[in-house]
């Protein structure tokens, strides 16, 4: 019996496998879905965002930075591949059993550890969100100090596409409904329903079909109008996984009526370009965000020492 972090392995090692063998044909969430959430998030920034995230390059490079995390799976990289797998998803099922999730990454792992459990087996997406989100928001208040001060801003601009580039990567994850569920690939537990538990839905309906079938047009057309995050950011962050969780169930639906077959049904198409218009539109808020809590003045954490 693989456990699951092995037949997470096994499932990533498959992708790599696809992509060695079939570059042309390599699409996916991991790939030409992260890169069409990335650059539309950029392209619908609005005005009020510094100019240099909104030039042309910037969108090539934050679109590059789509599948960055993807590129981290490799064997030749067996520390960062065992520290970052985990950071894609989060099994919500796993994670509320044991209770209200706190807002600190090790407060949740030293959570799981107690409970016996282990952390990649269920995962630390919000977490990880959160944090290079706040990395974003350090690097745009960098930009706005060395703005203040008539300095170079060249270097920090080239941080800041860093930071919303590889931020989009999760938050792209987190709107495919199969990143949020024990659910994640292959139905398990009771199935009056009659879904498939065999462990390939993941990857045919993220991968193939989405490269096949969504283009930037229809998926644009989906997102919704800009709205800067309110409230607190990781409860906001989770409410929005939540939102995601609620359309596991429809994944399998629409498999079962073979919607991610060849060009799939009008409504797994509609579905698809949703869920792709959802995390652009989240990362496009989440940038416009940092920018606006970037400006919050700080208080110095050396004053009086
Ligand atoms: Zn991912």
């Amino acid at each position: 019996m693989f456990s699951k972090a092995l037949s997470r392995l096994a499932a990533a090692t498959v992708v790599l496998f696809c992509l060695a063998v079939q570059p042309s044909a390599a699409h996916a969430w991991g790939n030409e879905g992260h890169r069409l959430i990335n650059r539309l998030a950029v392209a619908t920034l609005p005005g009020s965002v510094p100019g240099f995230l909104r030039t042309e390059a910037a969108a090539n490079e934050i679109e590059y930075l789509g599948p960055e995390p993807d590129r981290w799976r490799s064997p030749a990289e067996p520390e960062l591949v065992a520290a970052q797998a985990p950071e894609h998803f989060i099994d919500m099922e796993l994670a509320d059993a044991l209770g209200p999730l706190p807002h600190k990454r090790l407060d949740f792992e030293a959570k799981v550890f107690a409970a016996g459990q282990r952390p990649e087996k269920i995962g630390l997406q919000p977490w990880q969100a959160t944090e290079v989100w706040e990395r974003l928001k350090a690097a745009l208040r960098e930009y706005r100090n060395l703005s203040a001060a008539n300095k170079d801003t060249r270097a920090v601009e080239q941080a800041v596409l860093f930071y919303a580039g590889w931020l989009g990567h999760y938050v792209g994850d987190a709107s495919q409904p199969l990143h949020t569920s024990i659910q994640y690939n292959g139905w398990t537990g009771p199935n009056p329903n009659g879904y498939t538990t065999e462990h390939k839905i993941h990857w045919q309906f993220e991968g193939p079909f989405v490269g096949a079938n969504l283009h930037a047009p229809e998926v644009e057309a989906r997102m919704t109008p800009v709205k800067a995050v309110e409230g607190d950011i990781f409860d906001a962050y989770v409410a929005y996984l939540r939102h995601t969780q609620t359309y596991v169930e429809k994944v399998y639906q629409l498999e079962k009526a073979g919607g991610f077959v060849g060009a799939g049904t009008a409504e797994s198409r509609e579905f698809t370009a949703d869920r792709l218009a959802a995390g652009a539109s989240m990362l496009r808020d989440m940038i416009d965000t940092a920018w606006i809590e970037s400006g919050k003045p700080v208080a110095d954490p050396y004053a009086g020492k």
